[in-house]
């Protein structure tokens, strides 16, 4: 039987409302400037203080401890709530506290990730957490890399491994990683890894790993095919499931703004790009050829714009993005392949161009907006066939999602959605005509909240 850690949203909630960066406000009071508190080392803290850390988050509060004591971890928590955080720090504290045993040369910690862009960004959080002490490393193998310059980091000892499974499983394959030295399994975004169809390479890789090992698993979802995932892995697993404000994206004004066909998708996303709020933004699209030449006709009219999506060269990607961080790409123009791990604090706008079919890759692409903490703004075009879409979204947010009309660029279509079910009439116009994002007036109108819609 699993033990159920269950934290309360409310004292969350109200803390996070006063506090200045809601991704990190504590989860309790009692916690303010704890991560000593939560049994790190102090040059650990001091590492977790130099990356700008002063409090952890709920999930860091709950999952550090329990780490520490040794437990398999089921944790349900998305990006955004300080989960990479969550187990490297007690990971690496407990590294700290006792040196590697026995003559294996391999990894210590194994962190499994479903995408190349969240294990780069993992391997940077531990790069930083691991600069007080200089002999451990870590180490990232990445589908796309070139194998030389992999098996060259392969060659040197190192602590941490951070890998996809696809490029794991080829290289365990080759010989090249011993995971006989695992004492720590992480699988992160363990749904994801799931529904990318890496359970077997997941489970093979598991099995390469000594059955002693403490396991975490973190996902958006602790049921369904994760439960099962979790029975096979984990052993007598803490269940911590938390409700941040940052997983809820309450610090995300999400609007939806109806259009009528693809011209007027245009004409809204170029109205939207020009707004001086609009600091950078990733606009999300269905297709791939779609992206490439949105990209290609923003970049014609002198927008500073890249596109992300399945048929680039990881190294092309990587360069995007490193572009998107400096501040030298305005606009990314992408697939749901940036929807995850993309963690870039200057985006201010998440548009989707085009809605996802899924509720929760919503979740995961208005989370590349607000990040640590920070205000954000998603706006979705909703065509007249979305309505399904758009309630399947708002059931799984579990809140209204305002529907906002740009004055000149209304929709003329009468649309079969949610939007007309709550008795609008065609040609509505908001009857509380509020500013948007600035006091005294930006260039959008704000609808009226929509009724909820008959179930
Ligand atoms: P994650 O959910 O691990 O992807 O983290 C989301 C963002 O929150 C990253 O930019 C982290 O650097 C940041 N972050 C994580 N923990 C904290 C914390 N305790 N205080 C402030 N920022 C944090």
């Amino acid at each position: 039987m699993s033990d159920i850690l269950q934290v309360s949203a409310t004292p969350v909630t109200s803390l996070a409302a006063t506090h200045p960066n809601p991704a990190a406000a504590p989860a309790d009071a009692t916690l303010s400037g704890a991560f000593a508190e939560l049994g790190l080392a102090d040059a650990l803290v001091r590492a977790v203080s130099d990356a700008g850390y002063t409090e952890p988050t709920p999930v860091q509060a709950r999952a550090i401890p329990a780490v520490l004591d040794g437990s398999d971890l089921m944790v349900c928590s998305q990006t955004g709530s300080g989960k990479t955080a969550a187990f490297l720090l007690p990971a690496i504290e407990r590294m700290q506290r006792a040196p590697r045993e026995g003559s294996a040369r391999g990894p210590r910690l194994l962190v499994l990730s479903p995408t190349r862009e969240l294990a780069t960004q993992i391997t940077t959080a531990a790069e930083q957490f691991l600069r007080p002490f200089r002999r451990m490393r870590v180490v990232s193998i990445l589908g796309g890399m070139p194998y030389r310059v992999q098996n060259a980091m392969l060659a040197k000892p190192y602590e941490i491994l951070v890998a996809t499974p696809g490029r794991l499983i080829d290289q365990l394959d080759r010989g090249r990683i011993d995971l006989s030295g695992v004492e720590m399994l992480v699988l992160d975004e363990a749904d994801r890894m799931l529904d990318m169809g890496f359970i077997e390479p997941v489970e093979a890789i598991a099995a390469a790993t000594p059955a002693a090992r403490q396991t975490l698993l973190f996902s958006a979802t602790l049921e369904g095919r994760v439960a099962g995932l979790a029975r096979n892995l984990l052993r007598d697993p803490q269940r911590i499931e938390i409700s941040t404000p940052q997983t809820r994206h309450d610090n995300i004004a999400q609007h939806i703004i109806r259009a009528d066909d693809m011209a007027h998708k245009n004409k809204l996303m170029r109205h939207i790009l020009l707004q001086p709020d609009v600091t950078q933004a990733v606009v999300f699209m269905a297709t791939k050829r779609e992206c490439d030449r949105v990209a290609q006709e923003l970049g014609d009219e002198g927008f500073s714009v890249a596109a992300m999506h399945g048929d680039m060269e990881q190294r092309s990607r990587n360069w995007t993005l490193s572009q998107l961080r400096q501040g030298r790409v305005q606009v990314l123009v992408a697939t749901d392949v940036a929807a995850r791990g993309i963690d870039v604090p200057g985006l201010s706008h998440v548009i989707n161009y085009d809605l996802p079919r899924a509720a929760e890759d919503y979740v995961h692409r208005i989370g590349r907006t607000g990040r640590a903490g920070a205000r954000g703004t998603a706006i979705s075009f909703a065509g007249p066939a979305d309505g399904v879409v758009i309630k399947r979204i708002e059931r799984y947010i579990d809140r209204k999602v305002d529907a906002l009309v740009i004055p000149g660029l209304e929709a003329r279509r009468p649309q079969r959605d949610a939007v007309d079910r709550v008795g609008r009439k065609p040609g509505f116009r908001p009857n509380s005509p509020g500013s948007y994002n600035k006091p005294g007036g930006g260039g959008f109108k704000r609808g009226a909240p929509r009724k909820p819609s008959r179930p």
